[in-house]
């Protein structure tokens, strides 16, 4: 007679189940996302400091806006024609069936910000900075990733080109805060949608008649997006685009009247300039100033834009909006920081500090960790290594860390509640009650200094 299974009950088996060890997996990032380590953080600390510093110079508020927004803010806003939206979106439906997009970029989401949190009722312009990641997913390469970081200012309510200068003026004062010394502002007019329909009518008729030298891409472009032709890098597009019809040629008084009053203002500001007819930016809702910031010390001559912006005066109306002027500017942070190393830019590296804690025992251990609080609190930068418990070896450690104080907690002290200060630069020892610690070693640094 066959034998019977045993059966296990089904609540046990599924306890056993969930209970079961994993087989171990080791993980890598996933292609084009990347860790900023500890060790480059000083780069990304002088940059985020340099952006606080103008920002809050300029009466810029900060504002933090969600990873997360709904996909057709990006497809009505950046435009569906762009490679942003079209090729470059992570997007998703989430478990409720929105259907979401990350953040590829900040200007939609600071317009639905502005729109939903009641903005408009605010003193004009309103003005913002944030800084965040942004993701797109693009072919990764050196400067190219599909997590990056972008800092950004917009300025909403005010259509005078008095704004567009003093956006340019802030991306230049941040980008020369952080220690960069050559730069190009490259500098644009795109009109707006009075006097661009005509211009794109020209620019169309213009490149029809040069369709087959055309490269696929701007073939499609042609349809799509004619402006974007003119920013085509391939070699045979370059040539047509040359000799193409321009659009500040082309402008209508007002966009005109601006243009003119915003390179006057840049040379107010000594603020240099190369007005770049081919520079349109890759975004639908561009109107009137575009411009770039490129790093132009590259040894090759390469040019990689740090930054760029522009006005975006008709982006409200897209977005359900009144009609509401406004001008922003966004730079990638990566991009900044690896032109930093490039160009032997410092970095920016805390105070270290001066005073070592040594420890011994497990009673000290305990102790030691409330006379570095003390010390913290009091503003004096404190190095330790807890996890030792060699009296030798963290006296060494001390040495090399170049340390002027070593405070030294061992079972006696922690029991008398006592701390040996020991001077490091000319040997002498003394002990401290632990009340006394803070005032002690801040007489004692002072002395050294
Ligand atoms: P955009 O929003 O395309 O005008 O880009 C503004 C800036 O963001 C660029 O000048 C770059 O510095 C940076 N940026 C854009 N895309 C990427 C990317 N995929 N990886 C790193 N930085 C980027």
């Amino acid at each position: 007679m066959p034998r019977k299974k045993k059966v296990q009950p089904v609540k046990e088996a599924v306890a056993k189940k969930r209970t079961r060890k994993l087989k171990p997996k080791q993980f890598q990032t996933v292609r084009g996302m990347r860790d900023i380590l500890p060790d480059v953080q000083p780069y990304w600390q002088k940059v985020r400091k340099a952006v606080e510093k103008i920002a809050n110079d300029y009466s810029y508020n900060r504002i933090d806006l969600p990873l997360v927004e709904f996909r057709e803010l990006y497809e009505r806003g950046t435009g569906k024609g762009t490679d942003i939206v079209e090729k470059e979106m992570f997007k998703f439906k989430t478990q409720g069936g929105d259907d979401v997009a990350l953040r590829p970029e900040g200007t939609p989401g600071i317009v639905r910000a502005y729109l939903q949190n009641g903005m408009q009722s605010w003193s004009k312009p309103v003005k913002l900075s944030y800084i965040g990641p942004m993701y797109r997913y693009d072919r990764p390469q050196e400067g190219r990733y599909r997590e990056f970081y972008q800092f950004g200012f917009e300025a909403i309510g005010e259509k005078d080109a008095i704004l567009d200068a003093q956006v340019i003026q802030m991306a230049l004062r941040v980008f020369k805060t952080i220690g960069f010394k050559k730069m190009s502002l490259q500098i644009n007019s795109i009109g707006c949608s009075e006097c661009r329909p005509s211009y794109n009518s020209l620019l169309v008729s213009y490149l029809n008649n040069r369709k087959k030298s055309l490269c696929m891409d701007c073939k499609k472009r042609l349809k799509n997006n004619p402006l974007r032709v003119l920013d085509c890098k391939e070699e045979k597009c370059t040539q047509i685009v040359s000799q193409a019809p321009q659009a500040i040629d082309h402008l209508c008084k007002e966009c005109k009247d601006h243009f003119t009053f915003l390179l006057e203002c840049l040379d107010e500001l000594d603020v240099s300039y190369e007005i770049n007819s081919r520079l349109v930016r890759g975004l639908d809702y561009y109107t009137k100033t575009v411009f770039e910031i490129w790093a132009t010390n590259d040894e090759n001559g390469a040019r990689k834009a740090l930054g760029g912006g522009g006005r975006y005066d008709e982006l409200f109306e897209t977005l359900g909006g009144k009609r509401t002027p406004a001008v922003g500017f966004a730079a990638g942070i990566d991009r900044v920081v690896e032109k930093m190393k490039e160009t032997g830019v410092k970095a920016f590296y805390p105070a270290i500090p001066k005073v070592y804690l040594a420890q011994l025992g497990d009673m000290a251990k305990k102790k030691s960790l409330r006379i570095f609080e003390e010390l913290e609190k009091a503003g004096i930068g404190v190095a330790e290594s807890f996890g030792r418990g060699n009296l030798r070896s963290q006296l060494n450690q001390a040495n090399q860390l170049d340390m002027d104080l070593v405070l030294i907690i061992g079972q006696r002290e922690a029991l008398d509640e006592t701390v040996i200060i020991k001077d490091m630069k000319c040997g002498s020892q003394e002990v401290v009650a632990f009340r006394k610690v803070v005032d002690q070693v801040r007489k004692k640094l002072k002395n050294n200094s």
